[in-house]
């Protein structure tokens, strides 16, 4: 009797948690009610946790292991956010969704070294999970290592990259399949741990030579791996709420994964099998292509009465905006030159920054108006009307040679047109180039001018200058 009103409260807490997450994903949708949506989603799974500590089915009675496990993985998690800055949150969330992959594949493996008579499609589901969330774990990794500067952006391997990878995958199927075909017993269980441990290599491999302005691609179909490891654990451990989340995470990935790949001009498969991680083909511009190439440059006061006097402005947030958490000055510039009767818009590249939605977040965080924030497809028309584009610590997203110059490693990937404003004002510290490592002719362009210095400062000087003007 009491088993049964525990297993049916459990049940009844996994379904509140459930509704609570697709809530949740609802509200994040738009950053007037992101806030309660990750709170709800934060509540959905204290639920979900509180209410696995009263399975008896999990733990087998060893209930200090999973208290040492939320003791340590809580306290990790909650210091790296208190501690985090914002510009490390893309890493933080590629390291996030490598411990999804890996606690999945964990729970896959554990249940096939641990239990005996399983049905073949639970060890289909344990292959799967063992591979899927391997991969995620390492690619990740190396996900993190790019974003963090630890590795350049693009590795490129020796010897025939699609041959390579088509080894890796065979051999993981093959052995996916064996463990399957084995089905259990100490064979099965060891060709299931070199399945684990060739995934794990594939991960690596399979994300080091991709790089650049694919990356947001990458991550985010980590991020769907991720779920989908989840799901196929779910199935393993017979728990419909990592069912229900996983499906959550993996559909918003493909999502995700789709809608970048759409705006980078890419095909899937292009990025996971394609030559962008092949090092730059002669006659691109590469890194050191342009350093001796002239710039103009501009002081504070030329650039302020630039702005003040323009009718028509768009500025252009990237990544150095994140860097120098400039968004406030911006808010506060562009506030400024429209009580003055300029019109101000911001252009949001899709993969301006370095996460998905990374330029909207920061806006929003100094109170922006939504309606202020135009995507690519709805502004890139209206540069050639535009007098003066500030461009703020954004560089691969308005390269023209992604236009222009079928040799560039970015070639075919839309990006903002902003040379063909009047005029273009350009805020970063010094001629590095972006993520992607290309140079960018757009700071030779003659109708440019480069405001050196850090984004935050020079918009203060922008500020004191508009003011005066
Ligand atoms: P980029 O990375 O192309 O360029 C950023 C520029 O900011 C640099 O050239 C740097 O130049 C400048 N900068 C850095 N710090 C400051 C500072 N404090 N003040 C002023 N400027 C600064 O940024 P974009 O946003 O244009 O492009 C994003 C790139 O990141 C794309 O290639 C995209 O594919 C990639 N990416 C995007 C992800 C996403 O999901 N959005 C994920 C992973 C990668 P300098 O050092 O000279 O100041």
């Amino acid at each position: 009797m009491i088993d049964n009103w525990r297993d049916a409260s459990i049940d009844l807490a996994y379904f509140i948690s459930a509704v609570l997450l697709i809530i949740s994903l609802n509200q994040l949708g738009s950053p007037k009610t992101a806030r309660v949506g990750n709170q709800l989603a934060a509540g959905g799974l204290v639920l979900a946790i509180v209410a696995t500590f009263f399975n008896r089915d999990i733990g087998g009675g060893d209930d200090w292991v999973i208290l040492l496990g939320i003791a340590v993985g809580g306290a990790g998690g909650y210091v790296m956010a208190q501690r985090v800055q914002m510009t490390a949150m893309p890493q933080m969330i590629a390291i996030f969704n490598g411990m999804g992959g890996v606690t999945s594949a964990l729970i896959a493996v554990s249940e096939f070294l641990g239990t005996s008579d399983l049905g073949r499609g639970t060890v289909v589901s344990i292959a799967l999970g063992c591979i899927i969330g391997s991969i995620a774990l390492t690619g990740s990794l190396v996900a993190f290592a790019k974003l963090q500067g630890l590795m350049p952006s693009r590795t490129t391997l020796p010897g025939n990259r699609q041959l390579i990878t088509a080894g890796l995958l065979g051999g993981m199927a093959l052995l996916g399949a064996i463990t399957v075909i084995l089905q259990d017993g100490a064979m099965a269980q060891t060709v299931l741990i070199l399945t684990f441990l060739l995934a794990l290599a594939a991960g690596v491999l399979l994300v080091m030579p991709i790089g650049g302005a694919d990356m947001p691609v990458v991550i985010a179909i980590l991020n769907a791996f991720s779920g989908v490891a989840a799901v196929l654990s779910g199935f393993v451990v017979d728990n419909q709420l990592m069912i229900i989340g996983g499906t959550l995470v993996g559909a918003s990935g493909v999502f995700l994964s789709l809608l970048m790949a759409k705006a980078m001009n890419r095909s899937i498969s292009n990025v996971l099998f394609g030559a962008f991680g092949a090092a730059p083909s002669a006659g691109g511009t590469g890194a050191d292509g342009g350093e001796s190439l002239p710039v103009r440059e501009v002081t504070p006061d030329d650039a302020a009465v630039s702005l003040a006097y323009a009718d028509r402005v768009i500025v252009v947030p990237g990544y150095g905006l994140a860097v120098a958490q400039a968004q406030h000055s911006v808010q506060e510039l562009a506030s400024l030159l429209q009580e003055r009767g300029v019109d101000v818009r911001y252009a949001i590249h899709p993969v301006a920054g370095r996460m998905p939605g990374h330029m909207n977040v920061l806006l929003a965080e100094a109170n922006v108006p939504y309606d202020d924030l135009y995507e690519m497809e709805r502004i890139n028309g209206d540069f050639a009307r535009t007098d003066v584009v500030l461009v703020i610590g954004a560089n691969d997203v308005t390269n023209p040679a992604a236009r222009d110059d079928p040799n560039s490693p970015i070639y075919g990937m839309p990006v903002l047109r902003v040379d063909e404003a009047e005029r273009v004002i350009v805020l970063k510290r010094g001629m590095s180039t972006g993520f992607a490592g290309v140079e960018n002719a757009l700071f030779h362009n003659p109708k440019t001018s480069m405001l050196f210095g850090d984004a935050k400062q020079s918009i203060g000087k922008l500020i004191a200058e508009v003011r005066a003007a």
